[in-house]
């Protein structure tokens, strides 16, 4: 009992860290335009919609700050009354993001603004989508083979994987994800899991980072 409370209580420890990494909120720093660029365009692309980057204020050649908007969000002009009469009500999604001048001397980028509300679906089929993408066609075909042809469990998949593709990060929730859609017996996933689990464990007492 304890030792599954335990695998849990740690399991949860990674998912915090995981979800700093990759979440979205009012102060976040990030580290240039570019990276704050891609990494606003993934954020939405797993939640289902795409951005615009919209308004961007320019001083002395330096981007100071800059909107991005849901692709819904942007008033097209339109010489045409039938459309201007028609009343559209625009989705109101945006993000404000800076580059101060002052007491920013490596030119970081801060999030101001967030305002996550959308007045339409979000297209939810594209989180599965992209979980996929993230894995080359190369190594999705690889899963593909050694869940089907070899029997080959999650953990040793993932050496597998880490070996072949050292420079590509392997991220267990996108790994399974894969297996799953090729092998849909979720009791055998769910004890592999556990093994999986155990066995990251184990790599991080031998390699804290
Ligand atoms: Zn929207």
């Amino acid at each position: 009992m304890s030792d599954q409370y335990n695998l849990e209580s740690q399991e949860a420890v990674h998912t915090n860290v995981e979800n700093e990494a990759v979440s979205l909120f009012k102060g976040k720093v990030l580290t240039s335009w570019e990276t704050c660029n891609s990494f606003i365009t993934e954020w939405a692309r797993k939640r289902g919609f795409n951005i615009i980057k919209d308004r961007v204020h320019c001083k002395e050649n330096v981007i100071r700050r800059r909107t991005y908007i849901c692709e819904h969000g942007r008033n097209y002009e339109t010489n045409s009354e039938k459309e201007t009469s028609t009343k559209k009500i625009l989705c109101k999604w945006h993000v404000n993001a800076s580059c101060p001048k002052l007491k920013n001397p490596n030119s970081a980028i801060f999030i101001n603004t967030i305002v996550d509300e959308h007045n339409h679906l979000l297209n939810v089929d594209a989180i599965t989508f992209e979980t996929e993408k993230k894995f080359s066609i190369e190594m999705i075909e690889d899963v593909k083979f050694l869940t089907q042809h070899c029997k080959m469990g999650s953990i040793a998949q993932m050496k597998y994987l880490e070996g072949k593709y050292p420079a590509h990060p392997i991220y267990k929730k996108d790994l399974y994800a894969i297996i799953r859609s090729f092998r849909p017996t979720t009791m055998s996933l769910m004890s592999d899991a556990t093994q999986m689990s155990n066995w990251l464990d184990s790599q991080k007492e031998k390699d804290p980072r």
